[in-house]
């Protein structure tokens, strides 16, 4: 919180399949540039952008988020979307968080790979009427600022830019190099790798117990 300004949160909406150091860098840069009280990170129950996708039990996804963020206070866990039916759609869940936070002001966080399919997603006007998009940088992903301010007049101010390193780490990348036998050391938060071993996460699964 800034002084006298309202309660500023910082929402991290993802599959987290696993979480990785790209969203613990995404979460502290717009932590510290935007003077956030706290980021709320929220894993998707189940992402409508990633059908096909054969996505981990949410028991695991979200114990994963637990033990990446533990160490930072700022950070937390909701449950918000693994707690509701069906489909999930960002723009509800971010109506459910302005209830439960009446007066908050929301920042949205998002790699650039987000904004550049932010039109396909279910109501982005919505949406940007109900946060501002705090965007970092994402290697291979540039989205197109033009189109997105044709489409949706206004939405540059309600954008952010976050000065954060370009970080080319991906969850599908993570669950490749577990795959394939690839350290995923300093990759991921220690916890993390521990909770994928323990569990035999992304194995092939000819090699699960
Ligand atoms: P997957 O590879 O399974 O699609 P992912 O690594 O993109 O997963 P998500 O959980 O889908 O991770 O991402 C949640 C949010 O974090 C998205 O907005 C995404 O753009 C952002 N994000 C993830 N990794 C990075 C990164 N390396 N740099 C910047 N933003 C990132």
């Amino acid at each position: 919180m800034t002084g006298g300004d309202s309660l500023r949160l910082g929402v991290l909406g993802g599959t987290f399949d696993p979480p990785h150091y790209g969203h613990l860098a995404l979460a502290e840069t717009a932590r510290v540039q935007l003077g956030l009280a706290r980021v709320l990170f929220v894993p998707a129950g189940h992402p409508p952008h990633k059908p096909g996708y054969p996505l981990s039990p949410a028991i695991h996804r979200a114990a994963m988020v637990r033990a990446a963020i533990a160490d930072n206070p700022a950070f937390v866990l909701s449950r918000v979307d693994l707690d509701r039916p069906g489909p999930h759609y960002t723009v509800d869940m971010l109506t459910m968080l302005n209830r439960m936070f009446r007066g908050a002001d929301f920042y949205f966080l998002m790699g650039s790979d987000s904004l550049a399919e932010f039109l396909t997603w279910r109501d982005p006007v919505g949406i940007i009427r109900q946060v501002t998009l705090a965007v970092m940088e994402r290697p291979g992903w540039t989205a197109d600022l033009d189109a997105l301010e044709r489409e949706i007049p206004g939405i540059r101010e309600r954008m952010v830019w976050l000065d954060a390193p370009l970080l080319d780490l991906s969850a599908t990348d993570l669950r490749r190099r577990v795959r394939e036998g690839l350290p995923i050391r300093y990759l991921v938060p220690p916890a993390v790798e521990s909770y994928i071993r323990e569990h035999r996460l992304y194995l092939p699964s000819s090699e699960i117990a």
